[in-house]
């Protein structure tokens, strides 16, 4: 049995530029909703302080990948006193993290976003504003630290609608800054509110200071005139002189910022207490419950078709596995959101990603301060599974009878690698482990064993991103390695259509061998992997040999033709070959599909494919041509250069190779007052004079 309404959930995120006060918000929220009942009640300062203490030491609140809480709204119009779950996904702050960031996007419907009241918009908050557009969350917006000395709420607000975007609307405007913030003026209602009492729980109503009242009237105007906007009927009579009232400016508010066409902007200071539950009611009023949004969509893996689940109880179940973490007490915890039907406790479902079944043992949901053993996950709902033995990051889970995979979270590929050896032996066993572990968290990080040289092969998504996770090998798993160089992870495919056989036979005296196929490769679409068809007509080879010429295959791919890199993008088809009745083996026909495809792609114009990286140079005017021409000789190419005051920013997309040691490059070319941002953009063809350079081994 459900225990909320559907209507009645909330999966949001926190998103904020490192520093803007992420985790003092989130505090913030977990201490209001979990006091929420006593609101009015005074608190001593060490219930308080104890709260914040006992949360500290069990770390769990925070750090959680998903939190519950639940929010009664005191100021929401239309649903006072009414309880909302929300589950509060975490994001993390740093940009190295952009998967993090990526993976929270997909399951969380809507966002608040909190800047710093001094900073204004930060180029980081740029980042996860493009993510978030990318996914199309819904968002709200809370300018925080408004008590900090330099506050503007006018300057922060205008660097939203600069940087950001032109919709953002301000539903308040405070009362005093820096050290005179005192509360805040609600733009709708156009009240005033002071917050009073241990953390601010007891909030006043006050008059609006005498100051004030020419900029709130005409802030209200431009806010109403933004709302009526989306409206027809709504704009109609305000043209004839209505003011629309107060439910139909929040319902076509409510409207206008689930479609992503408003954001409505907050205010306050998560430090000292002001407007937090503010903006906790506009989570309720603003933001999307799981049957705002489109039923999700995925493929059925029997017929490949695109099929649906709506948010409700009595569909079919369905979720998808987000993240996978450690918890210190109860062990791995893999994080789930449903988007369809129901889960319980003691069944079994489906990992369709994988092809196998999961048994559900113990469901665990993360509160503030506690773990609640739960016996059943509902749709729209986030918990995690104790202990699950197959499922890693982006797997969907359903039900058995009725399949489907979810589009997945689409993470970059891995671009650089790296040997990592275990020091002793003992190490090496734990080595095995960790990796495991660590690959099953992070989907952009990926191990390989060297086939030739039997070394193991790590690759991530950056220089830091590969030492994190050395260092976390040697801090939570007790591995001491040795590792090599950095390298940058080229990729092979082919650019045309070929076709060739191969033939694995020795018949002389006694049982001999044979295996015998014809193949054809086939370029496919950058970043489709690799596809396996079998065309065979007439038996002209037995069913049970098709996997090992498959195995042969992905072997061969394994090493490329050119270089020793993975080869890619290839459609692979066997089409024919022949067999003998007692020397056909599944070895022979392992060894003669690797030899066809080896064959194959030699005649299909092989080339290197190298990763290229999407880069943002940030710096003073001066330097403007030096970078530019630095970027130049890197093979890079410029994309953009725009202006942000007086600084300039350079959008450019450079090979990887190239960027090896670019931060120091970059500081001392603009005396420290350069900086950059890097990600991985697409796999491109290298020139043919760098390609002779990889196949040296130069590059
Ligand atoms: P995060 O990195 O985004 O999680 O930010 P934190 O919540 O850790 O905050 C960074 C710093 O800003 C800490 O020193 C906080 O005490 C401080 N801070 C957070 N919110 C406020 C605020 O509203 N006012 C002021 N003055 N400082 C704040």
């Amino acid at each position: 049995m459900r225990d909320y309404p559907i209507e009645k959930t909330r999966d949001i995120g926190i998103i904020a530029h490192i520093d803007a006060g992420k985790t003092t918000v989130t505090e913030r929220v977990l201490f209001y909703t979990g006091v929420s009942h006593k609101i009015g009640e005074v608190h001593t300062g060490d219930t308080v302080m104890d709260w914040m203490e006992q949360e500290r030491e069990r770390g769990i609140t925070i750090t959680a990948a998903a939190t519950t809480c639940f929010w009664t709204p005191t100021y929401a119009t239309g649903d006072k006193n009414q309880k909302y779950r929300f589950n509060i996904i975490d994001t993390p702050g740093h940009i190295d993290f952009t998967v993090e960031v990526k993976r929270s996007m997909r399951v969380l419907d809507g966002a608040v976003v909190v800047f710093d009241g001094v900073a204004g918009v930060e180029p980081q908050s740029e980042t996860n504003w493009h993510y978030a557009d990318e996914y199309k969350v819904p968002r709200i917006c809370f300018i925080n630290k408004l008590d900090r000395t330099g506050a503007s709420f006018e300057k922060s607000f205008d660097s939203i609608l600069d940087r950001l975007t032109p919709n953002a609307i301000a539903l308040q405007i405070p009362i005093g800054l820096e050290a005179e913030h005192e509360g805040l003026i609600d733009l709708l209602t156009m009240k005033a509110y002071d917050f009073t009492g241990e953390m601010g729980v007891v909030i006043k109503e006050i008059e609006i200071p005498e100051n004030l009242k020419a900029e709130a009237e005409k802030r209200r105007h431009d806010l109403i005139e933004k709302i009526v906007e989306k409206d027809d009927a709504l704009m109609s009579a305000y043209l004839e002189g209505k003011v629309p009232s107060l439910a139909d400016l929040k319902r076509v508010l409510r409207k206008a910022t689930l479609a992503v066409e408003l954001i409505p902007v907050f205010c306050g200071s998560a430090l000292k207490n002001k407007g937090v539950q503010f903006m906790l009611d506009a989570v309720v009023d603003y933001l999307p419950s799981p049957i705002d949004l489109p039923p999700v969509k995925g493929i059925d893996p029997k017929s490949s078709a695109e099929i649906e689940r709506k948010p409700a109880d009595n569909e079919p179940f369905s979720a998808l596995a987000f993240k996978v973490a450690t918890d210190p007490f109860v062990g791995s915890l893999t994080f789930f959101r449903v988007y369809s039907g129901v889960i319980k406790r003691g069944t079994y479902v489906a990992n369709s990603s994988k092809n196998t079944q999961e048994r559900v043992g113990r469901i665990v949901r993360l509160h503030a301060n506690e773990r609640e053993e739960v016996e059943e996950v509902e749709a729209g709902n986030i918990a995690a599974l104790v202990g699950a033995k197959d499922t890693s990051t982006g797997d969907t889970i359903c039900d058995i009878d009725n399949p489907i995979i979810l589009e997945s979270i689409t993470f970059p590929e891995p671009v650089i690698s790296m040997r990592i050896d275990p020091k002793t032996k003992a190490d090496q066993e734990k080595m095995g482990v960790a990796l495991h572990k660590l690959t099953e968290e992070d989907p952009t990080f990926r191990v390989a064993g060297d086939l030739e040289t039997g070394e193991t092969i790590i690759s991530g998504m950056g220089e830091l991103h590969l030492e994190i996770l050395v260092d976390r090998m040697k801090r939570e798993f007790g591995v001491q390695t040795n590792t090599g160089k950095p390298q940058v992870a080229y990729k092979e495919t082919i650019k045309k259509e070929a076709e060739a056989e191969g033939k694995y036979i020795k018949q002389s005296g006694g049982k001999g061998q044979y295996g015998h196929c014809w193949l054809r490769v086939k370029p496919m679409e950058r970043g489709k992997g690799f596809e396996f068809i079998d065309a065979t007509k007439g038996g002209s080879i037995p069913k049970e040999f098709i996997s090992p010429i498959e195995k042969g295959v992905k072997e061969a791919l394994s090493r490329g033709v050119i270089s020793g890199h993975l080869m890619t993008d290839v459609e692979v088809t066997v089409f024919d070959g022949s067999y003998h009745d007692v020397d056909s083996s599944e070895i022979a026909f392992k060894l003669a599909g690797s030899m066809a495809l080896r064959a194959a792609a030699n005649l299909a114009k092989p080339v290197i494919l190298e990763p290229i990286m999407k880069i943002q140079v940030i710096i003073p005017p001066d330097y403007l041509g030096d970078i530019t021409g630095d970027l130049s000789s890197k093979r890079g190419k410029i994309e953009e250069m725009s202006e942000r005051g007086i600084i300039k920013v350079v959008d450019a997309k450079v090979p990887l190779s190239e960027m090896f040691g670019y931060a120091t490059k970059l500081r001392s070319m603009t005396q420290g007052r350069g900086s950059f941002t890097m990600e991985f953009s697409h796999y491109d063809e290298v020139p043919q004079s760098v390609s002779a350079l990889i196949i040296e081994g130069k590059k």
